[in-house]
């Protein structure tokens, strides 16, 4: 059996001090009401990471970063190594998202050496992937898709790959409030995993969590995690309250 995992993605909001309070809250919700059979994730700031390992209970929720240098240490100022995120406790980064492959140009190459680093240190990469609105609209979305995995994660030996949480994230739904529909969502999920089992075997693809993300809410989560192929969700702006975020958690 796959995991089911829900992550929430905090991006870059909450001071250290709502960081603390927001887990808090999210700790207490998941341990008294929280759905036993759902990994999930807080995926916070780097300056939180420590704390939040500290206060949560680690055997309900995991702790991650958003991103991770691509160099392993040295002269790189301001940047955040795998090992470092690992000393804090943590145990996940998400890498690949779309806000940082366009806003910090995050090429597969980059993308690479930041996974090779995250598993190097025993994190496990929450690897996202998602085309555009004009992507989708040209009916184009499988192979760029695929592009993304093939010049990427489905590099790496099988054993490596076995590791990883895929989360497909639609550019175009992300923080819109527009969710991919069900059947769009199934769709390129049933697509991923059919492309790991070409790879890899079915054996490895059935073992792959994979994540849909992009205005996933508790309302619509029900009808998305209720799909043979999604096993949870990456999600943004319902992470930033505790009981949105449970209500996801909840809706398998
Ligand atoms: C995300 O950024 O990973 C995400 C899914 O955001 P939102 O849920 O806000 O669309």
């Amino acid at each position: 059996m796959r995991k089911k995992v829900v992550a929430g993605n905090g991006k870059c909001n909450t001071t250290l001090q709502e960081g603390i309070e927001l887990a808090q809250t999210v700790n207490q919700l998941v341990t008294e009401k929280g759905d036993k059979n759902i990994t999930v994730v807080l995926c916070t700031p780097f300056t939180h990471l420590t704390k939040v390992v500290e206060l949560v209970d680690g055997n309900r929720i995991g702790v991650g970063a958003q991103n991770c240098a691509a160099e392993a240490k040295g002269a790189f100022t301001g940047e955040v190594s795998a090992a470092m995120v690992k000393s804090t406790g943590a145990g996940y980064v998400i890498l690949g998202h779309s806000e940082r492959r366009e806003y910090y140009g995050e090429t597969s190459e980059i993308l690479n050496k930041k996974v090779a680093l995250t598993l190097a240190n025993g994190l496990t990469p929450i690897y996202c992937c998602g085309e555009a609105l004009e992507t989708r609209q040209a009916e184009k979305q499988n192979e760029w898709v695929k592009r993304q995995l093939d010049e990427t994660i489905f590099q790496l030996p099988v054993e490596e790959v076995s590791k990883i949480i895929i989360a497909y994230e639609p550019i175009w739904a992300i923080g819109t409030g527009v969710t991919a529909s069900t059947e769009q969502a199934q769709e390129m999920l049933a697509y991923i995993r059919g492309l790991i089992a070409d790879k890899f075997g079915k054996e490895v693809a059935d073992k792959t969590s994979i994540l849909y993300g992009g205005s996933c809410n508790a309302k619509n989560a029900p009808e998305l995690f209720a799909q043979p192929d999604i096993d949870g969700g990456l999600i943004g702006g319902a992470s930033l309250k505790g009981e949105d975020f449970l209500g996801i958690i909840n809706a398998y």
